[in-house]
């Protein structure tokens, strides 16, 4: 048997053998190597977070809540906590009177709103809508006012004693809730009847105009309103 013309072909032939061995081994030794290769690969570029976005503009305020809108406004500012010396009710003589001197005798038909360690002018504010019904001077009281509030939907003569009289408004003016309608008048001055810088507060009960900010007998407080009950 002559193999030399097989020669090359035996040859050629080991040489494919080789090969594809190799490449065998190769395709074996592939899928091992790549798990290791995987982790070596840069982690793709880290995108920059989108910009914040832009904030909304600011919403309109919403309307104030209907109680909001019907509660009373206070006639001075801090108002309940300057309520120190004469409260609704209180029996005043000269002699147990918390203000000395004293020239007073009987039920105090209001509140009194203590303001004699501010200097400044003391704004005094309409608790709620209403019209003046009365605008002058009065003994006891110096400048004073009677404003015809609408009070939870009733009428009520509110009374503001010891104002500025050049401050106040006339007879007959409406006022808006929250509007300045005077400021207190000056302390121990003509403006107050010599009384010391303080609002009286006086609420009524009843339909008719009454000055008097005390009373002789305890029941005649009925006529008017202990004012903290509307705040
Ligand atoms: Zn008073």
């Amino acid at each position: 048997m002559n193999l030399r013309p097989l020669g090359p072909l035996v040859v050629f032939g080991s040489v494919l053998i080789v090969g594809v061995v190799v490449a065998s081994r190769r395709e074996a030794a592939e899928p091992a190597a790549i798990p290791a290769v995987e982790p070596a690969e840069p982690a793709p570029p880290v995108e920059p977070p989108p910009p914040a976005p832009e904030p909304p503009p600011p919403a309109p305020a919403p309307p104030p809540p209907v109680a909001e809108e019907t509660s009373l406004v206070e006639p001075v500012a801090e108002f309940k906590a300057r309520i120190t010396k004469k409260p609704f009710g209180i029996y005043i003589t000269p002699e147990t009177s918390p203000v000395q001197p004293e020239k007073f005798t009987g039920y105090h038909n209001a509140v009194d709103v203590e303001y004699e360690d501010v200097a400044g002018d003391v704004p005094v504010r309409a608790i709620s809508e209403g019209e003046v019904v009365v605008s002058r001077t009065a003994s006891g009281y110096g400048g004073m006012m009677v404003v015809r509030h609408t009070i939870n939907g009733e009428k009520k003569l509110v009374l503001y004693g010891h104002l500025d009289p050049k401050s106040t408004k006339p007879v007959g003016a409406t006022v808006t809730r929250g509007e300045q309608i005077a400021i207190l008048g000056g302390h121990k001055s003509a403006e107050t009847d010599g009384e010391r810088k303080h609002l009286h507060f006086a609420i009524l009960a009843k339909s008719t105009v009454d000055l008097r900010g005390y009373v002789q007998n305890k029941s005649e407080l009925s006529g008017w309103h202990d004012p903290l009950t509307f705040y």
